[in-house]
């Protein structure tokens, strides 16, 4: 009998690991699980709209998709139509891939108030994720603070301050393009706890603010270094590279006065929050200044107040606990050996890992633990029911799940539905989803 395998998640992760389990193993039988009717993940939900380059490795995946034995069971949702122990008495391997899509939490007194989100949420709601479909951030604010100095917080600030024109050609919905279009936003302030040299952007992020239609960006020059070289030996050269162009592009930076374009993009560094401020709605962020000693922030005493209207919170990840499955409460993750779990059961991506590394990290996870996979069961072969016996277990449980051939149907949907010259217009919702499969 042929090997079957369920991997749970459709992301990166979960594609990387398909792709490496056909060339090892040809005749698996591969399984997605899926919450979402749609697939890829995060190159959907997370992968800023403004970034259509990035997301055309979907058509990779697609291609993994499509092939012979491999199968997608969108909406179907681990926990609420299956379990994890009926999963692993159904298939002989299960692969966890199902990321890390909780914000970690913003713990400061006030992180309650109307206005302050985490970055999970407010990139799921202006990339059209189902889950975010209701969030409503209000916009109409004159500055907002992004706290982080991530990939993900220069992806949130910048959306804040793209053009009309840049976000037609952009996939965010509608009802976000319309509001981010209205918002009478001018500035929007990044904060780093560290210095600028331990700023996480890459450079190619990085250097596309200055190329904004109606945003500058803005640093002070008294918070960078006089050499660029301020990297600890302890890092290697690609990481000191990295920071050498992000200070030339920092350096550049403090040269603007804020009057070039109507609209400013501050890089604030040495800047800690400590408490969100006003009544019920976000007023303020309120923040201490900080030195860097030994790499980590510690607090001068000097306290300053920076008025907005909206906070977002870009500080990292966590991955939910799954029934069935250990965690590590700490880290957010499943506690693994280089992706091992227990016997059949393996993980890849940011619940193995946690939140780090861009779309290509995942590769290397699904290529050890699809390396595991066949020789765990390179004398055994496949013993159980896989397919089959989820196809039984779902129409049991009257199911709805959407098959590879739904998705497609649903994207050309998409396509046809784009405007001008937008990519495509999204499904924002589970229920016009399928409500435009089954009519
Ligand atoms: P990240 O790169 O780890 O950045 C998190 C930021 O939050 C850091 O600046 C960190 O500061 C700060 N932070 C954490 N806890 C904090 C706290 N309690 N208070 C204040 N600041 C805090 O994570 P990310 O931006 O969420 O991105 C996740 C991964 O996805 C990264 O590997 C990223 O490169 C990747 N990604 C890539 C792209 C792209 O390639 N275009 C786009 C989006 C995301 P410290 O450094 O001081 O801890």
């Amino acid at each position: 009998m042929p090997l079957s395998i369920a991997i749970v998640g459709s992301g990166p992760a979960g594609f990387y690991t398909a792709d490496a389990l056909m060339r090892k193993c040809p005749e698996c039988e591969i399984n997605f699980i899926e919450r979402l009717p749609s697939p890829y993940g995060l190159i959907r939900g997370g992968v800023a709209p403004d970034h259509q380059t990035t997301k055309k490795i979907a058509k990779k995946y697609e291609r993994t998709a499509l092939t012979d034995h491999v199968n997608f069971y969108g909406n179907v949702e681990l926990n609420r139509d299956i379990s994890l122990d009926e999963l692993t008495n159904i298939y002989d391997a299960v692969v966890l891939a199902v990321g890390a899509p909780n914000d970690k939490k913003l713990t400061l007194p006030g992180s309650d108030k109307y206005g302050v989100f985490g970055s999970a949420a407010f990139v799921g709601w202006y990339n059209g994720h189902p889950d975010f479909r209701e969030l409503d951030p209000d916009l109409n604010i004159d500055a907002a603070v992004v706290i982080g100095n991530g990939n993900v917080a220069i992806d949130v600030a910048r959306v804040l301050v793209r053009s009309p024109e840049g976000l037609a050609k952009s996939d965010v919905p509608d009802h976000v393009a319309t509001r981010i279009s209205a918002s009478p936003i001018t500035d929007v302030y990044m904060c780093g706890r560290r210095g600028p040299a331990d700023a996480k952007f890459t450079n190619v992020e990085l250097r596309e603010i200055r190329n904004l239609r109606y945003t500058i960006p803005m640093v002070k020059a008294a918070q960078l270094p006089d050499d660029v070289d301020t990297a600890s030996e302890e890092l290697g050269s690609r990481e000191q590279r990295l920071r050498a162009r992000n200070l030339q592009s920092f350096r550049e930076y403090s040269k603007f006065t804020g009057n070039e374009k109507p609209k400013r993009m501050h890089f604030e560094f040495f800047a800690s929050p400590v408490e969100i401020l006003g009544g019920e709605r976000v007023e303020g962020l309120r923040l201490e200044r900080t030195r860097v000693v030994d790499g980590q922030a510690q607090g001068t005493g000097e306290i300053f107040d920076i008025k907005c209207g909206l906070v977002v919170a870009a500080i990292g990840y966590r991955s939910d606990p799954i029934n069935g499955a250990p965690y590590d409460k700490a880290r957010g993750i499943i506690p693994n050996t280089e992706g091992r779990v227990s016997e059949g059961l393996y993980a890849v991506g940011w619940i193995k890992r946690g939140p780090s590394g861009v779309i290509s990290s995942n590769r290397p996870d699904g290529e050890i633990v699809a390396g595991f996979i066949h020789d765990d069961f390179q004398n055994s072969g496949g013993e159980k029911a896989g397919q089959s016996g989820l196809e039984k277990l779902l129409k049991e449980r009257g199911v709805r799940w959407v098959s590879f051939a739904d998705w497609q149907k649903l994207e050309a949907l998409e396509l046809e539905n784009a405007q001008g010259p937008a990519p495509r217009k999204k499904f924002v919702t589970v229920k016009e989803m399928l409500s435009a499969l089954d009519g």
